[in-house]
């Protein structure tokens, strides 16, 4: 008999028991939730505790750093630097800027053999201030901040909802001074101001969704009362700085040397009567953060060196040094590599690199339920099927994307299938929809293998995301099975 069928006839196979081919050779879709035990979706809901009181932790990346030391630091993590002794199991942390942050776990085998590393990023799509931002409306006496936004957002989500202010301020003599407002019940909150539906027939309705708000339109009140002295220009905008500079010392010019970023204000909740899904600002990619910081933290001594890297700068293009473009991966390594054989030289540093085996720790968006036709539904993501194995990322014809082998998606895929971890494999939308990258692209840079692997988000880059519980699970799980090696 030759290849499927002789080329004379089309005898067909013999008959099977109903339902038995299809169970032998179609792939299942099905919910996570079917597929996990009572234990583990008891663990699920535990888990997502913990992961929200994350994210309203660590609302920017600066935030994300110190709750990631914190959480490590309660977990037996310590200081590279102050560790000059290593041994398997040393448990390593090393903060970059304040801005990005790597957990170690030493392993058994030489860091030249590779490391199993898993990298996030912990920047979010926000408002951040203008370098001049505090003005005032001369005829409404209103005060107000400029912003400029970071990252892909749509800029009308972002009016009418209540905002906090987050981020560090440098004076005039370098004193260095923490602003968190509107997260405390009591604090007061600030909000960009949007026209009633009564008025805007004939200027803002006519507008493309993309412009119903401007950049330039995305300014957040901050104050209405005129200082008492009369006589002044700006007495709104002056009473507001006089609050400023009571509070934290600070005078206009400070902005200059600020970071000051507007973000959703409140805690992360559960969404659905049956509390499946979470609701919160900066999921993406704090999903990753959290899972992976969760992981390293529940391993004991790994079969290589396992490593969690959180990066900033990822939704503005990973530039800049703290962004995954920058040397940072490779300054990791050698620092690790100094500290357990005592010397790095360019060979032990390159065989490490190329040795490694990565997962970029990133989300995608999941099948919108009332835009289905952004998608191509047997390539989507569905929310509550599990963790997301993207091969590739890019926009239309692969562009600018990391595509993992063949080879290195099989080894992933066994870990998944050998775990019983329920898992999907999509991609982000219609082929020539749009599309988006991840930081794959620059680990892949160093040889590594790598391929992105996270949950898949709905509302991604909205003010407030949703993510289900079964997938943050299945992310963990998959997440400390990788560390603990391949
Ligand atoms: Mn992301
Ligand atoms: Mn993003």
């Amino acid at each position: 008999m030759g290849l499927f069928y002789p080329r004379t006839g089309c005898k067909m196979p013999k008959k099977v028991a109903k339902g038995k081919l299809e169970d032998r050779l179609l792939m299942k879709r099905e919910p996570a939730w079917d597929k996990l035990s009572k234990k583990e979706r008891d663990a699920a809901g535990e888990l997502s505790v913990e992961y929200r009181k994350f994210l309203d932790d660590a609302k920017t990346e600066r935030e994300a750093v110190k709750a990631i030391a914190i959480y490590a630091g309660a977990r037996g993590f310590h200081p590279l630097e102050s560790n000059p002794h290593t041994r398997p199991g040393t448990r390593l942390i090393y903060i970059w800027k304040n801005k990005c942050v790597a957990l170690a776990v030493i392993g058994k085998e030489p860091i030249t053999s590779g490391i199993s590393l898993v990298a996030s990023h912990i920047d979010a799509p926000r408002l951040d201030l203008k370098q001049n931002p505090l003005h005032e409306e001369a005829e409404t006496h209103i005060a107000l901040l400029r912003t400029h936004y970071y990252g892909g957002i749509k800029k009308y989500q972002w009016a009418t909802i209540p905002l906090a202010l987050h981020g560090k301020v440098i004076l005039r003599d370098g004193k260095e001074v923490e602003i968190i407002v509107g997260e405390n019940p009591d604090d007061p909150v600030f909000t960009i101001e949007d026209v009633a539906p009564h008025l805007y027939r004939q200027s803002q309705a006519k507008r493309h969704l993309d412009e119903g708000l401007k950049g330039e339109e995305l300014h957040a009140i901050v104050g209405t009362l005129p200082i008492d002295e009369k006589g002044h220009k700006g007495r709104t905008k002056l009473l507001v700085l006089d609050l400023l500079n009571k509070k934290y010392g600070m005078t206009e010019e400070d902005f200059a040397s600020s970071e000051l970023e507007l973000v959703p204000a409140g805690k992360a909740r559960d969404v659905g009567f049956d509390r499946s899904l979470v609701l919160g600002y900066g999921q993406d990619d704090r999903a990753c953060a959290f899972t992976s910081l969760n992981a390293i933290c529940d391993i004991g001594i790994p079969k290589k060196t396992a490593v969690a890297l959180f990066f900033d700068k990822e939704e503005v293009g990973s530039e800049g040094n703290t962004g995954a473009h920058s040397r940072l991966m490779e300054g990791v390594i050698a620092r690790l590599l100094q500290h357990t054989e005592g010397s790095c030289r360019g060979a032990m540093l390159r065989m490490a690199l190329e040795n490694t085996v990565a997962l970029s720790g990133d989300t995608t968006s999941g099948l919108d339920p009332l835009f289905k036709d952004v998608h191509e539904a047997s390539n989507a993501a569905h929310a509550g099927y599990g963790v997301v194995l993207t091969k590739f990322t890019g926009s239309g014809g692969k562009f600018s994307s990391n595509d993992a082998s063949a080879e290195y998606v099989s080894r992933i895929r066994r870990l998944l299938n050998e775990n019983k971890i329920p898992w999907q494999s999509a991609e982000l939308g219609k082929v020539d929809e749009g599309g988006g990258g991840t930081i794959a692209k620059f680990m892949a840079e160093y040889g590594m293998d790598v391929i992105d692997l996270g949950p898949c988000v709905l509302s991604l880059h909205a003010p407030m995301e949703l993510t289900s519980k079964a997938d943050i699970y299945c992310t963990k799980r998959v997440y400390l099975k990788f560390l603990e090696g391949l």
